[in-house]
């Protein structure tokens, strides 16, 4: 029996004319512009179920796309006859087929979500989910600060919701953050993802006064609007930030090992620069005065120079220690002090805390 019917290469968008005909296991078929070919009949699968005075539309095991329209029904039947997978419309190749292909699909989406994520960290942490933030954001304290409660004497944690309500006057747009002090000697602060700032007890005795740690706190709010710290992550773990999105589970090897913790919290200079800026102007907005930070900037310069490693020389450094204090993950300190000017002339700096709150501040951990 051999028959008109129409192929497609699945390539193309020309139908072709061609003969088909059954030969032994084969389906045949050639025309004026298709070479002879051969599809074994149990390589065949049904595009839809074969519906009676309906053209019947075939395709072949590895030759997605390409298939044979055949119109006469006699053939159709006999087909079937020899090749029941042909009467379900679905058979467990085509399965298999859209199983390959949806493989295929998620390998493309994966390679887009590579470059997404290698190109664009700054935007991809502006779409992550709060759930995420929140939850990467806590990993990434606790293995900072190697599972230690947070420092909590009532008045200690009211001097610091103080300091943050009079930073945010004047600045209706400041994110939302948390701030906690740990008892750690290192001079240290940072921002994890979440609004998660962290001061250790070091840097609240170094400070001379409130105006100082008030500058810290508003360059680490900075990073936080910026969301510095969930495009480090993306820029560091990639495609791993996405999957632990959508797989609730943690930022892994990220959150767990030491260089990735510390290369998690030192940004580029130019991450430093928005940061300060947004301190700066955060700053002025409240009437806090800025020298307070270039005041404070200028001493942990000195104590940098004169006593590098005393943290580190400590009988059991915590992972912080390890880490480095506020000019390891806080590079280009000298040309940042340059850039903090006083308040514009004329403005009253604020008066942040009185001298009681900032003594409970800085004994906020009970030593
Ligand atoms: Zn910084």
């Amino acid at each position: 029996m051999q028959i008109p019917a129409i192929f497609f290469d699945g390539e193309h968008a020309r139908d072709n004319q061609v003969t088909l005909r059954l030969e032994a296991n084969d389906l045949v078929f050639s025309g004026p512009d298709v070479s002879e070919t051969r599809w074994s009949v149990a390589g065949l699968h049904p595009i839809d179920p074969p519906t009676a005075g309906q053209p019947f539309r075939i395709t072949h095991d590895g030759k997605v796309g390409a298939r044979l329209v055949i119109r006469d029904q006699a053939f159709i039947d006999e087909l079937v006859r020899r090749n029941k997978d042909l009467k379900g419309g679905y058979s467990w190749k085509h399965v298999r087929d859209v199983a390959v292909w949806t493989v295929g699909g998620l390998a493309a989406l994966g390679v887009i979500g590579y470059v997404v994520m290698s190109l664009l960290p700054q935007q991809v942490a502006y779409v992550l989910p709060e759930e995420w933030r929140n939850r990467v954001g806590n990993q990434v304290v606790r293995s900072l600060v190697d599972n230690k409660q947070a420092c909590t004497s009532a008045a200690g944690q009211a001097a610091i919701s103080k300091m943050l309500s009079v930073l945010a006057n004047g600045n209706p747009d400041m994110p939302p953050v948390s701030v906690a002090i740990y008892d750690l000697k290192l001079v240290n602060a940072f921002a994890a993802p979440g609004g998660k700032i962290v001061f250790t007890s070091g840097i609240l005795k170094e400070a001379a006064g409130p105006d100082e740690i008030a500058g810290v706190l508003a360059h680490e709010i900075g990073h936080v609007a910026y969301r510095h710290p969930e495009a480090q992550m993306v820029r560091l773990a990639g495609l791993q930030v996405l999957i632990s999105v959508f797989t609730g589970t943690g930022g892994g090897d990220l959150t767990t090992n030491l260089a990735a913790l510390a290369a998690l919290l030192r940004y580029s200079r130019d991450a430093e620069r928005q940061a300060d800026a947004y301190a700066r102007k955060t700053m002025v907005a409240a009437s806090v005065d800025p020298t307070g930070l270039r005041r404070f900037f200028e001493k942990l310069l000195k104590i940098e120079g004169s006593k590098p490693a005393a943290d580190q020389a400590a009988a059991k450094p915590s992972t912080l220690d390890r880490i480095g204090n506020v000019f390891s993950t806080h590079p280009g300190t000298e040309d940042r002090i340059k850039q903090i000017e006083p308040l514009p002339a004329g403005m009253t700096p604020v008066q942040i805390l009185t001298p009681e709150e900032w003594k409970a501040l800085q004994n906020i951990c009970g030593t």
